[in-house]
């Protein structure tokens, strides 16, 4: 009986300095366990992600998370979350990444499939992995100060950029970005953003092109902004490659359908001035609706103004960057709620000089002309010293009038109807000012959200810095809500 203890004695010891001897030359083994990877994370003054509530927490709605990702943090989340079905947010304090990849993408869809959204709170911060899960959020909020760390990723001697493109290394992360709705580019720029051993912090720019945050209307500002910046030249038309490449590429991220394999529509026209042949682009994508997919709702709004006349850029902010942008979000916003109608989001060019491309699209429309139930077009919807936005068209189209009514109720905005009799001589006819006429002369419906002319109405002045942001960020408050109102209500005739 002695002599068995002493040698499993014996034994024990050898199996616990052989141990040692193997976490002190390869300490990746401990990588292999849960034990292991909090043993290791000690030794680097790290610890594994804890969940955990704020003593005084009075709604436990919001859970708290601190540390690095590892191989139990599926198991932990599904636990708290299942034992608490109340929590709608997890705020990130401090995530510096992850240790196991596989675990993080699964624990980040849980996120996901139970709508929760993510908040990083002031002075936060989240990095490599810890920033994928930040993804996860359904909404999702960055408070300026907190910080979003991004970088490549290696494997044994090769490192990310070193695979090609269609390798299945890349496509684990392609799958998870495009299933929360990043953009792929989002995972090419993190390759190229810093080597994985370093980090880059997101730039404000960053994290709002790469939809990091949900707040769509901090983007909406950051669009016109951007279409009415001087480095895209007044948006003239022949003159606007890069308003297209925008609008193209923002299609492109939401993932619009395209008709003929292209969100491109390209057009001639004569300019009456010169009479000279002049070529315009239009931009089209659409969305399938999920109730009548055959019958369609055109967004449409004008991306061109007037360029740059005797050497001054005319930005056009308002006039029609503000249309421009709306559409944009609006594209975003409908792609994640899909409308009952199908939807057909048109840029359309060459309205300044006389509504040449919606002209075109009524005439050349990729669809069936009596398959387009309603039109929606939006020029300068983003300044106006009284709070007053005009919706256009419901006196030739009085069935459109209660449901525009029922949403203006809710709005701040003051909502005024008018400029669409032509018997009232009070006010300019404005049926056919905009990209609306062409539709109109069809005897297609059409509603159009404009405020009345402003003093840098086709002035240089009208730049970013001119419009009113809470107007504008509630006027796209106002055209969404109408739009949703009457997909979900069209009136029988
Ligand atoms: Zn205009």
């Amino acid at each position: 009986m002695k002599k068995f203890i002493k040698k499993s004695l014996i034994g024990l010891l050898t199996i616990g300095v052989l141990t040692v001897i193997l976490i002190f030359f390869f300490p990746q083994v401990l990588y292999v366990s849960a034990l292991g990877q909090k043993m290791l994370m000690k030794m680097e003054g790290e610890q594994v992600a804890e969940f955990y509530f704020k003593e005084n927490q009075t709604s436990k709605d919001t859970l708290y998370m601190k540390g690095i990702i590892y191989s139990n943090t599926l198991t932990d989340i599904k636990k708290v979350l299942d034992n608490n079905s109340q929590i709608t947010t997890i705020t990130m304090v401090n995530v510096g990444g992850s240790i196991d990849d596989e675990v993080n993408l699964v624990a980040s869809q849980e996120i996901r499939k139970r709508n929760i959204n993510t908040y990083l709170p002031k002075n936060g911060m989240v990095a490599s992995g810890g920033t994928d899960m930040f993804l996860a959020g359904t909404k999702r909020q960055v408070h300026p100060t907190a910080k979003l760390g991004v970088h490549s990723w290696s494997g044994g001697d090769k490192v990310a950029l070193d695979f090609p493109k269609e390798h299945e290394e890349h496509k684990k992360y392609l799958n998870y970005y495009k299933e929360m709705e990043i953009p792929t580019d989002f995972y090419w720029y993190t390759l190229k953003a810093a080597p994985a051993d370093g980090i880059h912090w997101m730039t404000s720019e960053e994290i709002i092109n790469y939809n990091i945050t949900t707040d769509t209307k901090s983007e909406l500002l950051s669009l016109q902004e951007k279409l009415s910046s001087n480095e895209f030249k007044g948006r003239g038309t022949g003159n606007n490659q890069l308003a297209q490449d925008l609008i193209t590429t923002y299609f492109e991220n939401v993932g619009l359908k395209k008709f003929n394999n292209t969100y491109n529509s390209p057009f001639t026209f004569i300019n009456k001035k010169t009479t000279k042949k002049r070529e315009g682009t239009n931009i089209i994508g659409y969305i399938k609706g999920k109730k009548y997919p055959n019958k369609y709702i055109v967004i449409g709004a004008h991306y061109d103004h007037l360029g740059i006349v005797n050497d001054t850029i005319y930005n056009g902010a308002d006039d029609n960057a503000s249309g421009t942008a709306a559409l944009l979000v609006l594209a975003k916003h409908f792609k994640s709620h899909q409308p009952e109608h199908s939807i057909i989001f048109a840029a359309f060019d060459a309205e300044e000089l006389g509504l040449h491309g919606s002209k075109f699209f009524v005439e050349n429309p990729p669809i069936p002309l009596e398959d387009i139930q309603l039109n929606f077009n939006f020029d300068m919807i983003s300044r106006n010293p009284k709070n007053e936005i005009y919706v256009v068209g419901t006196y030739p189209y009085q069935q459109f009038k209660s449901l525009v009514e029922k949403v203006a109720k809710t709005s701040s905005l003051k909502v005024s109807y008018g400029h669409d009799n032509p018997n009232d001589k009070t006010k300019d006819y404005w049926m056919f000012s905009s990209d609306n006429g062409p539709f109109h002369k069809k005897g297609i419906p059409n509603i159009t959200f404009s405020e009345e002319d402003h003093p840098s109405y086709h002035k240089p002045t009208d730049d970013f810095e001119n419009i009113n942001p809470t107007f504008y960020k509630n006027v796209v408050k106002l055209i969404q809500k109408t739009i949703e109102n009457i997909d979900q209500n069209f009136p029988t005739k």
